[in-house]
């Protein structure tokens, strides 16, 4: 084989190797933007929550509501009252089952 030949040879084997690592990098490339996506959405999602915080009513027609479901769920979720080991007072979320102790 010529000296010519044994270079193209050897593009050609360069050129080969690239398209396996092309197809390694388009496929690390979707994996990244579906987490950057999937962050994205997390993001926006938590930004959200964190405005809804303002109109939160901590006592709807004289039942005390879960912070948590309001903030993240953005459902209003009445809390009962309930027996403590201690002598504090107990709310339980009846949804999430959040407890605010008092
Ligand atoms: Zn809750």
């Amino acid at each position: 084989m010529s000296i010519e030949g044994v270079i193209r040879e050897e593009a050609q084997q360069i050129a080969a190797n690239l398209r396996g690592r092309i197809e390694q990098l388009r496929k690390q490339y979707l994996e990244a933007k579906a987490r950057a996506d999937e962050l994205k959405a997390q993001i926006d999602a938590a930004s959200i929550a964190v405005e809804r915080v303002a109109d939160f009513k901590p006592k709807i027609y004289g039942l005390y509501q879960c912070p948590h479901c309001w903030v993240n769920q953005n459902q209003q979720v009445p809390m009962i009252s309930g027996p403590s080991e201690n002598k504090n007072e107990i709310f339980r979320c009846s949804r999430c089952g959040h407890i605010t102790e008092i």
